[in-house]
């Protein structure tokens, strides 16, 4: 019989593992690491980041969304954190930055009280209560506006600090004018806004076209170049014949065969050439390939083609045209077609584009963004992303805030009432949660180069007589963030305070940290910022993203 006191190893030796504060501490650390390389991006004053990707292309940008993405961050907790902040970006369209920023706060603050012996069940009770009572607060002091003006307003705060910013006035107009077309029963459909960008030119040449344009020239170029009322074809079916991958040989004995093979061939393109011809389509989008002889037959009935057109454009085309995705040309006949109003071709910049205009679906609105270079027309398209995610948002909720730092302040005031008429262990832990929100205004002031303490301490007494009271980053100056159109959805704020917890708490909750291979080795539990070294993606540490890893462990035994 074994003794059974023996150590059972249940993990391979090489195993990391890190337990209760070492664990705790070595989350928060890399959480905050990752907050202060995002921070230095909030606000209009806000710097850029040049970020290389994974295949070495060089991205400039002060979009946090796209830092996150494009970083490539290893520690679990400050993954998951960047999964939370992505969610953000998609739920709102903006905010993601706060998130990061504000989650990093908040461990912060739930650090020092753990340290000072507050338990953390204790402190995670304490954040959900100061959460709970945020929403209510934020939606009190919101205000019920979503004209037109308002619209623009909070189109510009979004692009205000990002690479489009030289451009504001027009680009806010373009998202403003896009998303009121769409709008259907107060809610707006982003997917019938299609930002294509065309590098070459300046941003301010950018215009809104009533429907889609599809950056693409037909196949021959003696065809009709402008079409009213165009019946539309889509084909999802070569009109060619397929070389096969695996040599095939045909074996032909006398010059004869060969002659019938090129007919017979010829015949059978003529049949699915014919087949388009009959259907009455003036335009055919072919996703899959034409033959020349196919392409000659089509030009000279006056059919205008395209071939290899993208899956993505070509579910655009169906959905504004109400042409059918056909994928057997036996399907193909008038009943498949769809139909615009004005096709046409035009050159733009160096390149030959094509134009579908007053489509069948009335929703169909396309943005072209140009700029000079890609790096440019992407950064703008970035922030026309969020800019169109705040203005969607505020045309479905109605509701706003105002931005400056002036809602965290009075957000704090607030929730330090509200601590009062809390007892106990649980009040230290609401104001230490209500006084992370210093750090919106305060990484504003600090990222403009003002002296934070002041700045803080001046909108807090601004704040006590109006709530509109905030930092005009530019003078160093504290002023009303209504009359100065600084907007900001009420959604995006509440959904960026909500992610920040989740995150918090997620990381709260987790004292043990099990890695394999040595995956855990270099990440140390100091501040030096290099946390984010060496360790494993997330999945492989056992569990899904992002509950996973605190419950998946949560069951194992003892490691001896
Ligand atoms: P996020 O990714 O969180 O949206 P941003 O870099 O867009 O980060 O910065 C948002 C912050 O900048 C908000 O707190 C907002 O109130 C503030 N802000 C935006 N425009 C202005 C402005 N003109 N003056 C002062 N603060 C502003
Ligand atoms: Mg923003």
């Amino acid at each position: 019989m074994a003794n059974v006191n023996q150590p059972i190893f249940i993990l391979p030796e090489d195993t990391k593992r890190f337990k209760g504060k070492d664990a705790l501490s070595m989350n928060i650390n890399a959480t905050k690491t990752l907050a202060g390389i995002i921070r230095t991006t909030l606000g209009p004053k806000g710097m850029d980041k040049m970020v290389t990707d994974s295949l070495g292309d060089i991205i400039l940008t002060n979009d946090g969304a796209t830092i996150l993405r494009e970083m490539d961050i290893t520690q679990p907790a400050a993954r998951m954190l960047v999964e939370i902040a992505k969610k953000q970006e998609d739920i709102v369209g903006d905010g993601t930055t706060s998130v990061v920023v504000i989650a990093g706060e908040l461990l912060s603050k739930a650090e020092e009280l753990l340290n000072e012996g507050y338990a953390t069940p204790l402190v995670i009770k304490g954040f959900r209560d100061a959460l709970a009572k945020s929403l209510e607060i934020l939606n009190n002091i919101s205000i019920n506006e979503s004209d037109r003006d308002t619209l623009k307003k909070i189109a510009i705060t979004a692009i205000t600090g990002k690479g489009a910013e030289f451009e504001k006035d027009l680009l806010s107009d373009l998202i403003v004018d896009a998303a009121i077309k769409v709008e259907e029963n107060g809610d707006i459909d982003k997917d019938n806004i299609n930002i294509q960008r065309i590098s070459g030119g300046a941003v301010d040449d950018s215009f809104i076209v009533d429907g889609l344009i599809i950056d693409k020239s037909p196949i021959s170029k003696n065809v009709p170049r402008d079409i009213e009322n165009a019946k539309i074809a889509i084909l999802k079916y070569p009109l060619e014949f397929k070389k096969t991958n695996t040599e095939s040989k045909i074996k032909i004995t006398d010059p004869s065969q060969m002659q019938a093979f090129i007919d017979n061939e010829q015949e059978m393109l003529k049949d699915l050439t014919d087949k388009v011809i009959d259907s009455g389509a003036d335009v055919l989008f072919c996703q899959k390939g034409i033959d020349e002889t196919a392409e000659n037959t089509l030009r000279r009935a006056g059919i205008v083609s395209y071939k290899r057109v993208r899956g993505t454009d070509i579910k655009r085309i169906s959905k504004a045209t109400g042409a059918k995705l056909v994928s057997d040309i036996e399907d193909l006949d008038k009943q498949s077609l769809g139909e615009v109003g004005h096709f046409y071709i035009e050159k733009i910049f160096d390149h030959e584009v094509t134009f579908l205009e007053e489509c069948d679906n009335p929703k169909a609105t396309s943005i072209i963004l140009r700029g000079s270079t890609r790096h440019v027309t992407e950064e703008v398209k970035r922030a026309l992303d969020d800019a169109l995610g705040v203005v969607a948002t505020t045309i479905e909720d109605g509701k706003i805030l105002v931005g400056g730092g002036a809602c965290e302040i009075q957000l704090i005031k607030e929730l330090k009432n509200y601590a009062e008429s809390v007892s106990g262990k649980e009040q230290i832990a609401i104001l230490a949660f209500a006084d992370a929100f210093e750090v919106i205004p305060k990484t504003l002031a600090e990222n403009a180069g003002l002296d934070t303490i002041e700045m803080v301490a001046n909108l807090k007494a601004a704040n006590e007589n109006s709530k509109f009271m905030g930092l005009n980053v530019y003078e160093g100056k504290i002023i009303d963030m209504k009359s100065a159109g600084v907007l900001e959805p009420l959604k995006v704020k509440i959904q960026a305070i909500r992610s920040a917890c989740e995150a918090c708490e997620m990381i709260l909750r987790i004292d043990d940290m099990i890695a394999a291979r040595g995956a855990l080795e270099a990440t140390g539990t100091d501040d030096s910022g290099n946390d984010d070294s060496g360790m494993p993606p997330m999945d492989e540490m056992g569990g899904g993203m992002p509950g996973g890893m605190p419950g998946g462990m949560g069951g194992m035994p003892p490691m001896m």
